[in-house]
């Protein structure tokens, strides 16, 4: 990787290319079109989705990254409210879904690193 490359934290967060750490991944921000992605980098040319259900895997990346935020608005939520427990459930889910767009974005970047960390 030449001098100057990110690193894979800071790339992740950039949301670019697990390859070359340049191309951008999204063709839009979260706000014009949350998974609108580019097919190959458009730096180095790498195919993003490997196969097809290539994403499946981000499925549980965006699972384990919902469970801090979760647990910490279903806890402010009891802790406020007062509620019974599967109400202050049902409140979390509705307060919680304004960030599934984010999550979902972000976890495919998230997996894709992992991928090919591990399989190159
Ligand atoms: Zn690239």
């Amino acid at each position: 990787m030449p001098e100057g490359t990110p690193g894979a934290l800071r790339a992740i967060w950039r949301e670019v290319c697990p390859r070359c750490r340049s191309g951008p991944i999204y063709r839009t921000s979260l706000w014009r079109g949350f998974l609108n992605m580019h097919e190959r980098c458009p730096h180095c040319g790498m195919k993003f989705e490997r196969e097809q259900g290539y994403f499946v895997g981000a499925m549980y990346i965006s699972y384990l990254l919902s469970i801090p935020p979760g647990l910490v608005i279903v806890l402010l939520l009891w802790r406020i409210s007062g509620w019974p427990f599967d109400t202050v459930m049902v409140g979390a889910f509705f307060v919680y879904l304004p960030l599934v767009p984010f999550v979902t974005r972000f976890a495919r970047v998230v997996w894709m690193y992992l991928d090919r960390h591990f399989d190159p």
